[in-house]
């Protein structure tokens, strides 16, 4: 008897490929598990048992396969349901689902490279021979290749060997690690809140009478706070009072003072007193119900409640009563809002039930949790996690909370499976029977338009907590600005009017600037040259810090350049700005206020975005600069004024989605303002004040955008009215993407007639030296999509069989956003 496995290959292959094992083999392999193949002339992977059959391939050889790798499957029946579903959806391979699902310490194959785990105590003599000698061939070289690794031992397959040393944690897959970031924590002081009435104090000072010094710190503790309104740490009290660190110790002792660190107060809640501070106030409790009984008949609920409603304590209600049953949670979050402070929320309310999953971890992080959630594990009971986290083995999912739903970078890019993390969670809640959450202060259209259309439960808070009003929102007109002599740099008087009495009353100031369109450029005054990418088409930006012109796209960089390299002027211009220009901008207005600048630039590597955070929470900042990264769910207290710098670089962007967008980036920028008693200000500045979007923004007229949008995407065919795939063609040669490109819409109008646009070039029409033409199809509701899908997949292959085409890469992304 002969006996074969298919298995799941972690390259784009549409088809399963069959293995042939031994009889024993059989009986112990599982669906799930992993399996070592040779593949090709001199490869091997890790490819996953998909079934086991009796079914010899008809049209080639099963090879043998090397080796097993798991004695019990490490992915579930309803993760590979799930799986399946997003290959089929998104036209994706499942060997490519496979790929981008699992850590990739799972994933060892011919190219991997490993290296020793850094401070990893062990007892050497416990090791085995062969992997004494990886250990010691590591001390000499600090990265093995896997071939190298196999002459090492002479042995072929080492698969087996590594994945035990992975899992004693002593080598690792190569890659970059980043280390987790643990803002130091800063002691400050108040007084206790016994001696927040003046009776009692007065009481106190008096008792103080003979403690001298004792009463010289309370003095100056109680002058400070009155005087500066931000929290007092350990070290300025000390310093203003003369006193010493054992006299306030002393007067910690007596309770007279509190001693408490930034972050245990920042979870705390404003006043501390309130300890029932998890009760729900009346617009909460509202929502929770609603969401509650939603449930009994539906399966996904949108919450929507305005930026500071206080939507997170709705869902930490909602898991804290889910958990109680046993089931999993699932905390999804864009990547950028996945920040210490949602985390440390959560923490502080489910200890270590939560575990955190996500791309800036290090893999043995992910592999503990991707462990963590098969063994159902009360440790990862809760998974808050990116994108990615939705791919993990989950054997019963009660819930998922998806948060910041409107959010587009929840939709996967490159490389396949592109899925939209919303949508598959839909999928995966259906596939374990649990429910959905979908929260957002501006909710896609999509989502409200499935809430109004009663395919989704719609639950909302429109108030604050704490009937913290809205931030006032002001228009300011910077063309009349401009014509008047009114502006200074890039900022209006009205502007630097806020942000000077902002900083006077000792409170923070966020300045919002769009990062699309408007990089910085150079350009020639008297030819009009720009330098230009080699390898993409769009102009070289210029970086200040480094004194360099960077492509976006590719990293390409030359040194700043004095001189017009098309016709020698010396009169070069900058064009354009971001985040740096403004930042140098109020370094000269402000040359006493510390500014900070969070964008892609500035945290990048080792915890850059939370030490930004972590020094503008701990007010070391006072104005912070930044981009889209901004919006995302941080909660500070003590920004009063928010200043969005130009809001028309994301109106014009050539996008369906582009007001609405620009809706939500404002509004959720404008959030962040004024969330504790006082009013916050928002200052808009914009050449166009009577856009309707802006209109709708200051008014806060979510409803009218919504309206307005929808009646748009109806009228010019786009979602939710219709669907969309985009195929995007790649070459070198202009010439063959320009001819694919034509023969594939051709080919596409045959079947889909007027839906089918394009080919169109993309405002960046070459990256990487590869030119790219797009070609998008409108599905109509009534169309079926598998239908559609199998027709395009159809349409492809024949396109491939063209061998003047075969090079061509084609790139099919479904729902593109
Ligand atoms: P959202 O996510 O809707 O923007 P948050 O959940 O961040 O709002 O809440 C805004 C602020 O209000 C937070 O600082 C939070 O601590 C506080 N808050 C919200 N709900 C409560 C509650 N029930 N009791 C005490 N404080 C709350
Ligand atoms: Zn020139
Ligand atoms: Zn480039």
């Amino acid at each position: 008897m002969a006996y074969f496995i298919d298995v799941i290959l972690p390259i784009p292959l549409e088809k399963l490929f069959t293995y042939s094992i031994s009889e024993t083999e059989a009986s112990f392999l599982k669906p799930g598990m992993r399996v070592a193949v040779p593949f090709g002339k001199s490869k091997v992977y890790t490819a996953l048992v998909y079934t086991i059959h009796q079914q010899a391939p008809e049209v080639y050889e099963a090879k043998e396969i090397q080796q097993i790798l798991d004695e019990e499957p490490i992915i579930t029946k309803r993760q590979l349901t799930h799986w399946e579903w997003i290959a089929s959806y998104y036209m994706a391979s499942l060997g490519e689902v496979f790929r981008s699902a699992i850590p990739s310490a799972f994933l060892l194959e011919s190219e991997t490279i490993i290296s020793r785990t850094e401070n990893k105590e062990f007892d050497e003599t416990l090791l085995k021979d062969d992997e004494f000698l990886i250990v010691e061939a590591l001390q000499h070289q600090s990265l093995l290749k896997i071939q190298e690794i196999s002459s090492i031992v002479e042995k072929k397959n080492v698969l087996p060997l590594l994945t035990r040393l992975i899992e004693k944690q002593i080598i690792q897959v190569h890659e970059e690690i980043y280390e987790q970031y643990k803002p130091k924590l800063v002691r400050y002081v108040k007084l206790h809140t016994k001696y927040a009435n003046e009776e009692n104090l007065q009481h106190l000072l008096d008792s103080l009478n003979r403690a001298k010094k004792q009463r010289e710190v309370v003095l100056h503790l109680f002058s400070l706070s009155a005087s500066i309104k931000k929290p007092i740490t350990v070290k300025e009290l000390t310093q203003k009072s003369g006193g010493s660190s054992t006299v306030i110790k002393t007067l910690i002792e007596k309770e007279i003072l509190e001693e408490y660190y930034i972050q245990q107060d920042r979870i705390e809640y404003e006043g501390a007193e309130t300890e029932d501070s998890k009760k729900l106030n009346s617009y909460q409790e509202e929502a929770y119900k609603t969401i509650k009984e939603s449930f009994d008949n539906q399966d996904v609920c949108l919450l929507y409640g305005i930026t500071s409603s206080g939507k997170t304590e709705v869902y930490v209600k909602l898991i804290e009563e889910l958990i109680e049953t046993g089931k999993q949670v699932l905390y999804l979050l864009p990547e950028i809002a996945l920040t210490t402070q949602l985390i440390d929320r959560l923490q502080y309310y489910f200890g270590d039930k939560v575990s955190v999953y996500h791309s800036k971890y290090s893999v043995h992080e992910r592999v503990e949790v991707w462990n963590n959630v098969l063994a159902n594990k009360a440790k990862a009971q809760i998974v808050i996690g990116a994108r990615s986290s939705l791919l993990l083995p989950f054997s019963n999912l009660g819930l998922i909370i998806v948060d910041e739903e409107h959010e587009t970078s929840f939709k996967q890019f490159d490389p396949a499976p592109r899925y939209h993390a919303r949508d598959a969670a839909i999928v995966l809640a259906k596939i374990h029977r649990g429910k959905v959450v979908l929260g957002s202060a501006t909710p896609s259209v999509e989502s409200y338009y499935n809430a109004k259309a009663n395919k989704y439960a719609l639950a909302t808070i429109t108030r604050r907590y704490g009937d913290v009003l809205l931030p006032d929102m002001e228009l300011v007109d910077i063309k009349e600005k401009h014509r008047k002599k009114r502006m200074n740099g890039h900022f209006s008087d009205r502007l630097l009017e806020e942000i000077e009495e902002t900083l006077g009353n000792k409170e923070q100031v966020i300045l919002f600037q769009n990062r699309r369109g408007y990089a910085p450029i150079i350009e020639c005054n008297v030819c009009g040259h720009s330098p230009q990418c080699p390898n993409c088409d769009v102009s070289l930006t210029y970086h200040q810090y480094k004194n360099q012109l960077r492509c976006h796209y590719c990293s390409h960089h030359i040194a700043m350049q004095l001189q017009c390299l098309a016709c020698g002027s010396h009169e070069l211009d900058t064009k354009g700005f971001g985040t740096q220009q403004i930042e140098e901008e109020l370094k000269e207005l402000f040359p006493n206020v510390k500014v900070g600048r969070m964008d892609l630039d500035t945290t990048r590597g080792k915890y850059g975005y939370q030490k930004i955070i972590t020094a503008f929470e701990q007010q070391e900042i006072q104005i912070l600069v930044g981009t889209q990264m901004l919006t995302k769910g941080l909660d500070f207290r003590n920004v009063n004024l928010v200043g969005i710098m130009n809001a028309d670089s994301m109106l014009n962007f050539p996008d369906f989605r582009a007001y609405e967008r620009s809706f939500q980036l404002i509004q959720q920028v404008a959030g962040r303002a004024g969330r504790t008693q006082k009013r916050g200000k928002v200052i808009v500045q914009t050449y166009n004040p009577y856009h309707q979007i802006l209109q709708q923004v200051s008014m806060g007229d979510y409803e009218s955008m919504f309206t307005d949008q929808l009646n748009d995407r109806r009228q010019f065919k786009y979602p939710p009215f219709y669907r969309l795939i985009k195929i995007t063609l790649k070459h070198k040669e202009y010439n063959r993407v320009n001819e694919s490109a034509a023969w594939l819409a051709k080919s596409l109008r045959n079947n889909f007639g007027e839906h089918v646009l394009g080919p169109e070039f993309p405002p960046v029409a070459r990256i990487r030296n590869l030119y790219l033409k797009n070609i998008l199809l409108k599905i109509p509701k009534q169309q079926s999509l598998p239908k559609t899908k199998e027709i395009i997949t159809r349409i492809k292959t024949t396109f491939l069989s063209i061998s003047e085409y075969r090079s061509v890469r084609i790139i099919i992304d479904v729902d593109t956003i």
